[in-house]
């Protein structure tokens, strides 16, 4: 063993292999080649304005978003790093409107790669952790160019996902189903080390993480958990609470992985087109894996988010995720929320004659 008592991540993806006979290894050389794209986005996050990589691309994304300038260069890594190896068949990205098609010389693999190159990437120029956050899918047609609905398989349907976190230290936590680990990036030997194996996240938890300027578009639902959360011990639930809010999705899921705690971006009245806020093909479906595998629960508000079928591939939803009792008490609000709207008749509210129970 080249590191007394260490797993690397080339020797943990081919233990976990072992236990699947029959598997080619496809799928470990294309982790082992987006682990590379992610060693490469840290490098240049870690030279900050040194590399001249800061600030603005001046070009927006497909959602009309600032591109910034690491932005567009992230993108292109995992392009590069995962294009030529035959493992994938396609990609679609956060920052591209189309799926992207292999160049013509390259073999069309078993699996689909999508993903957000560089997440919370508005952080970048104050310095706060950003990440990488990817999801696999199989290719229904193994071998040959994917069609766009492809794509869009639910989120059970995962085969693999995971992110990188460029923070303090450079992480790598991934599932393959099988758990979620966590790796840390050795910058001597450029190798991914298991630092935190079968991560778990506590189902009970005394904090929440929610963007409290959008209070007043917020849901019934979302407002009462959140006033009862701010009551404190004063209040129904009988216990004080403390509020996070980081603004990248990667470094709330991190620290919710690390230690518990609920994070909500759900869904609002502040733009009737645009129901959620987070991306369900490369945010979302990615960030609930790694949650369930973790033992945590991954919901829309309502629903296992997992299960949404998506509809197109910048699809937006709400979010909520994290400690289970948390997560469980919000999609009970807000099935009491809907019973309230279907009963708004005053006959049928809550003090009406035929009251709801
Ligand atoms: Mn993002
Ligand atoms: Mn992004």
């Amino acid at each position: 063993m080249l590191i007394e008592g260490r797993t690397t991540l080339t020797q943990f993806l081919i233990e976990t292999r072992r236990k699947h006979p029959g598997s080619t290894g496809d799928l470990n050389a294309l982790i082992t080649d987006v682990s590379l794209a992610c060693k490469a986005i840290a490098g240049k996050v870690s030279f900050g304005a040194l590399a001249g990589v800061l600030g603005s691309a001046g070009t927006g994304n497909v959602q009309g978003e600032e591109q910034k300038t690491l932005d567009v260069l992230s993108n292109e890594i995992f392009l590069r790093a995962n294009e030529w190896g035959g493992n994938v068949a396609g990609m679609v990205s956060e920052e591209m409107e189309e799926p992207y098609r292999l160049p013509r010389q390259y073999p069309r693999g078993k699996y689909l790669l999508l993903f957000d190159p560089l997440d919370g990437s508005s952080n970048i120029d104050v310095n706060v952790s950003v990440g990488s956050i990817f999801s696999v899918l199989r290719a229904p047609t193994p071998g040959a160019d994917p069609a766009d609905e492809d794509f869009l398989q639910p989120g059970t349907e995962q085969v693999c996902a995971g992110y990188a976190i460029y923070g303090p230290s450079t992480m790598l936590v991934l599932t393959l189903g099988t758990g979620t680990h966590a790796f840390t990036l050795d910058p001597n030997l450029g190798e991914w080390i298991l630092s935190h194996p079968n991560l778990s996240v506590p189902r009970q938890t005394r904090e929440f993480a929610i963007n409290a300027s959008n209070s007043r578009f917020w849901e019934p639902a979302v407002k009462r958990y959140v006033d009862e959360c701010m009551a404190g011990k004063s209040g129904a639930r009988d216990a004080d609470f403390n509020m996070r809010w980081i603004a990248s999705l990667v470094a709330e899921t991190h620290r919710i992985l690390m230690r518990g705690g609920v994070f909500l971006y759900p869904r609002d009245n502040k733009d009737p087109a645009r129901p959620g806020r987070l991306r369900l093909l490369y945010e979302a479906n990615p960030i609930s894996f790694l949650v369930e595998q973790a033992g945590g629960v991954a919901s829309t508000g309502r629903h296992r988010l997992m299960e949404t079928k998506p509809e197109s591939l910048h699809q937006r939803i709400g979010f909520v995720f994290g400690s289970a009792d948390e997560v469980e008490r919000i999609e009970t609000y807000h099935g009491e929320q809907l019973m309230d709207d279907s009963y708004r008749s005053p006959l049928f509210g809550q003090r009406g004659l035929f009251a709801v129970v």
